[in-house]
């Protein structure tokens, strides 16, 4: 039998990937995923087309999204896998989310707009097209207007929260997302836990609510881990209970350290998410 190489987050063109669905899943099986999960930041728009290529590559397509929601104050992200985008209460939401993100987009190029930054929400909302706007779409903008030198210059300067374009979004309580992902047959899994700067003991009563409140996962490696967050994370997983996922949270071709399926293995020990997939 054939080793199995999974991928379990990524982005594609329905959210902030610069690839289409098709574009990706072929360039996932080129670099020899065998199960890619598409996992667009609060929308399964992409699905359907991932869906069809997979198909024509032999590649097995895990439905799946990236949900943004809120937990004690902080912003988190909720990886779902294994989902069926028609459950009602999912779709109801990715379609508010739509709305969300669009009126965030608004706010935030008024406040570019006193900055003396004109043009942003019609450039951001052509580079979305159908999918959702998000604020690596302003980086993009703002990098092409030469306002900033590179898209984390964006971030540092006008998108990151307290900078002068940001501005606060509604998003859902951690528990509600949790029952999205749960209510539509998905397995809910913590997107890169290293990223939200928890202190140790906010980290474990993170972990402990996400477990009780019906999460089963969580990313143990991902593009962006060395080996001793590695080692950490596991440590986490086995702890509280819970699997661990892989994946490359992969946007684009142009970063070159992030690529689909270049994943360092799940450490021995910890229950691989995919065992909880089916299939
Ligand atoms: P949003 O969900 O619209 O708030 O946008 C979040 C997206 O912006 C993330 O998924 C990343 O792709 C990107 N992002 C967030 N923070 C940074 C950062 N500091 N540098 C570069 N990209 C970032
Ligand atoms: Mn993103
Ligand atoms: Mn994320
Ligand atoms: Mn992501």
């Amino acid at each position: 039998m054939d080793a199995k190489v999974y991928d379990l987050h990524c982005h594609s063109t329905a959210s902030d990937g610069a690839l289409s669905p098709r574009a990706l899943v072929l360039r996932a099986h080129s670099h020899g995923v065998t199960d890619l999960a598409l996992t667009d930041h609060d929308t399964t728009g992409g699905l359907a087309e991932a869906q069809q290529a997979a198909a024509d590559k032999g590649v097995r397509l895990i439905p799946g999204i990236e949900l943004s929601c809120q937990w004690q104050n902080k912003c988190l992200h909720v990886v779902g896998l294994g989902i069926d985008p028609a459950y009602p209460a999912l779709a109801e939401a990715t379609h508010n989310l739509q709305n969300i993100r669009l009126l965030r987009a608004e706010k935030m190029a008024e406040k570019l707009e006193k900055k003396g930054i004109a043009g942003a929400l019609d450039a951001v909302k052509k580079a979305a097209g159908e999918g959702m706007i998000t604020r690596s779409h302003f980086a993009d903008f703002l990098l092409s207007q030469h306002h900033v030198n590179s898209q984390q210059d964006a971030f540092d300067r006008y998108l990151a929260k307290g900078k002068s374009a940001y501005v606060p979004t509604p998003w859902a309580e951690l528990e509600q997302v949790l029952g999205w992902i749960t209510g539509a047959g998905g397995v809910a899994v913590l997107a890169h836990p290293l990223r939200y700067s928890l202190t140790a003991s906010w980290m474990r009563r993170l972990l402990d609510a996400f477990k009780q409140m019906g999460g089963q996962g969580m990313e143990v490696v991902t593009g962006h881990y060395n080996p001793d967050e590695i080692y950490t994370l596991s440590s986490y997983a086995k702890r509280f209970g819970l699997a661990g996922s892989v994946g490359s949270d992969f946007h684009s071709p142009d970063n070159q350290w992030v690529e689909l399926g270049k994943l360092a293995a799940l450490p021995p020990g910890v229950l691989p998410v995919w065992d909880l997939l089916g299939g």
